[in-house]
């Protein structure tokens, strides 16, 4: 069986976090949050063809982490690009697995779950990303204030979104437009079903402080 390709994409230096550091090499418990991550995906399958996408800037500070922490966990780091979707096109070149798997590299708590149903799926229907319910009411905005919704109608998304290989090529042979905020979104305009799978409600994508201290506590 082919190796799963795994796209860790950490190539955006972010506004959010009020931080020099971006958030993907802010350390907990004194470690960087995308050694978490990283570590989550080779935990799950040892064999796995890991890239992480990293600014060109980091790169050389990413080899310091790496020899100041002894990181053994075998990866190829390729350049991001101005969006996401660029740090995507760009690690997609180097995939050769049958799944290609993308994931934010600031998530560092999805579980194997997770990754079980992504892979599981992805290899069975071609799609598969990982939702969670909404447990909060929702409204939506609307010219006049805002309206209450059925918040049954919403899913949040959240990654390793998996693909077979030749789907995501497809889906990224299309042109970059400022609609796209993940890889199913290009992957249904390119005309693919998406199927969905649970995700884990600690996955959170660590944008802001608040988050940061979520995640300590799960990592501590
Ligand atoms: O900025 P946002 O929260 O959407 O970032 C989600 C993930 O995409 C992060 O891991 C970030 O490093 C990555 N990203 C990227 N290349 C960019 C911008 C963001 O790989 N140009």
């Amino acid at each position: 069986m082919a190796r799963n390709s795994i796209i860790i994409t950490a190539g955006g230096v972010g506004k959010r976090m009020q931080s020099s550091l971006p958030k993907q090499f802010i350390q907990i418990v004194e470690k960087p949050i995308l050694m978490y991550t990283i570590e989550r995906f080779y935990h799950f399958d040892p064999k796995s063809d890991i890239i992480v996408t990293l600014p060109q800037e980091w790169m050389s500070y990413w080899e310091e982490l790496i020899m100041d922490q002894d990181f053994r966990i075998p990866h190829r780091v390729v350049e991001g690009g101005k969006e996401r979707y660029y740090s995507i096109k760009n690690a997609l070149e180097k995939c050769s697995g049958e799944i290609i798997s993308v994931h934010d590299g600031v998530r560092p708590l999805v579980s194997d779950e997770t990754l079980k149903n992504c892979f599981r799926t992805a290899r069975e229907k071609g799609t598969a990303v990982p939702v969670i319910p909404i447990k909060e009411s929702v409204r939506v905005k609307t010219k006049e204030g805002t309206i209450a919704v059925d918040r049954s109608d919403y899913l949040i998304v959240q990654t390793p979104q998996s693909f077979k290989k030749e789907i995501l090529i497809e889906a990224y042979a299309r042109e970059y437009h400022k609609g796209i905020t993940d890889d199913a979104s290009l992957v249904e305009e390119a005309g693919y079903d998406i199927t969905i799978v649970s995700g884990n409600v600690e996955n959170i994508k660590i944008t802001d402080q608040s988050d940061l201290k979520f995640a300590e506590l799960f990592l501590k």
